[in-house]
């Protein structure tokens, strides 16, 4: 063993004042000096290098029995895993070095400049590999779980690919585990922003389809959403939770097309009573209108309601969530599209929105509200071929099957979901309803209202949509 630590396997000579190159090799100064291009990777290394603390300390006791106390990471005080020596000369256990690189650029010994983490030391690894056997090698950084790791911070939905940037230090740790289990998974949760802390108990699997390392230790990481989950609890474990999760998915099939009718039959029905109340009590000089007393802006309390019962059955530790108006977009386009108040006045409303403002969803069948979400896209489609710098439409991209026929229901719904211009914390009821008409229902809506502002601009403004020019920071489309 002292033969391999005395010796350069460069010039067969002594190793005297040994060197850990930035690649792993070691060498004595000598030799070094003596050859420009590196003998092990014939790459040029012009940094500064310092001698090799740890093979120093190791040649001066040179006896073996005494090494165990040098060979132990200033880091962790265990043994060196994956030994890593720093050009400044200080060696730490690989994944205790990438940990520290995280939080400072820097040799977490000397504090010299260190930007990225150098490959393990093939030196001392094998020293440490030949007195202690395999169990040096072994990588015990993932704890042994089938908790799930959680990223708290925006929305992502099943089916629909996403990008995030990964450069929070506990999240580039929980992605370094996520990719050693070779699970390469982890789920996605909303932080609540607006008023609690804390996130959202509803989330989204992501599978990790591409992971790309920058030098400085950020990621970027393109996912795709695989399923919908609930954490039932989690704890913090280095700074992000591990959490027990349950999974979230549609009732089947039979069971939605049972609610679907009810919800029809209950909805015509009412309907029906209160056009009877209404017929009524009405004075009998009034002529009769259609349109029910329903204001143009603001929710459609009897659907809201319905819907947050809906929830609050199924979910009620979440039910909070649908009591946020949906008005609340914020997309600047829509209020530069929004009429000003005087132009609501009753008597042009017809004129302004030829389609009727209250469309009594509840009464369709769930297709007939997917077809009517697929003519949006299509207009959305054709509007963005007629304005191809308005970049609020980027995220439009290739839209999945629409035809009837072809497409697939439930990923066209959650890719429409994603694209509708609203904040992330007012799509989340989207993540808890376990029918696919529920999902449709407030998508419909969402879009009803879309569409109710965007034509009162296409009728008052010659057909001119709001483009990218007209409010530059349409930038809140997710
Ligand atoms: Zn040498
Ligand atoms: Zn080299
Ligand atoms: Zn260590
Ligand atoms: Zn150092």
């Amino acid at each position: 063993m002292a033969a391999i630590i005395n010796t350069c396997s460069t010039c067969q000579l002594a190793l005297v004042r040994p060197l850990t190159l930035p690649c792993g090799y070691t060498c004595c100064t000598n030799c070094h000096r003596k050859y420009t291009a590196c003998v092990s990777c014939d790459r040029t290394h012009t940094m500064t290098i310092n001698p090799n603390v740890t093979l120093q300390a190791m040649q001066a006791v040179d006896v073996e029995s005494k090494w165990d106390a040098i060979l132990e990471c200033a880091i962790c005080c265990n043994r060196f895993n994956l030994p890593t020596t720093t050009p400044c000369g200080h060696t730490f256990c690989r994944n205790c070095l990438v940990r520290s690189l995280d939080h400072q650029h820097a040799c977490p010994f000397c504090r010299d400049p260190l930007d990225v983490c150098p490959p393990p030391n093939q030196l001392l690894s094998a020293v440490i590999q030949q007195m202690f056997g395999e169990e040096a090698s072994a990588d015990g950084l993932e704890p042994s779980d089938d908790r799930i790791p959680l990223m708290v911070g925006s929305l992502a939905f099943p089916g629909v690919s996403c990008v995030i940037h990964v450069f929070e230090p506990r999240y580039r740790l929980m992605l370094r585990r996520v990719m050693q289990s070779g699970r390469r998974r982890f789920g996605l949760c909303l932080l609540k922003r607006k008023t609690e802390r804390g996130y959202y108990t509803y989330g989204t699997m992501l599978e990790l389809m591409h992971v790309q390392t920058l030098p400085d230790g950020r990621s970027i990481v393109e996912a795709v959403g695989s399923h919908r989950f609930h954490v039932v609890s989690a704890h913090l474990v280095d700074g992000y939770h591990l959490a027990e999760i349950e999974r979230v998915d549609d009732l089947d099939r039979e069971q939605q097309q049972m609610l679907e009718q009810q919800q029809i039959l209950r909805a015509s029905a009412s309907r029906a009573r209160s056009q009877q109340q209404s017929v009524e009590s009405r004075p009998p000089m009034i002529t009769a209108r259609p349109r029910p007393s329903v204001p143009l802006s603001g929710p459609r309390p009897a659907m809201i309601h319905q819907r947050r019962s809906w929830a609050h059955q199924a979910h009620p530790q979440t039910a909070q969530v649908n009591r946020a108006p949906w008005l609340q977009m914020h997309v600047r386009g829509l209020s530069v599209a929004r009429p000003k108040k005087q132009e609501q006045s009753p008597a042009s409303l017809p004129l302004l929105t030829p389609s009727p403002t209250v469309r009594h969803r509840e009464e369709s069948g769930t297709d007939e509200l997917i077809d009517d979400l697929v003519l949006f896209i299509r207009k959305l489609i054709r509007y963005k071929q007629s304005n191809p710098t308005s970049h609020w439409l980027a995220p439009l991209g290739d839209p999945p099957p629409l035809d009837r026929d072809v497409r697939d229901r439930v990923k066209l719904i959650w890719w429409i979901s994603n694209l509708m211009p609203l904040s992330e914390e007012e799509k989340i009821p989207l993540l808890t309803f376990r029918t696919l008409r529920e999902r449709v229902l407030l998508v419909t809506l969402w879009k009803d209202k879309f569409e109710d502002q965007w034509s009162l601009h296409l009728n008052t403004n010659n057909n001119n949509i709001p483009s990218a020019s007209s409010s530059p920071d349409l930038c809140c489309i997710s």
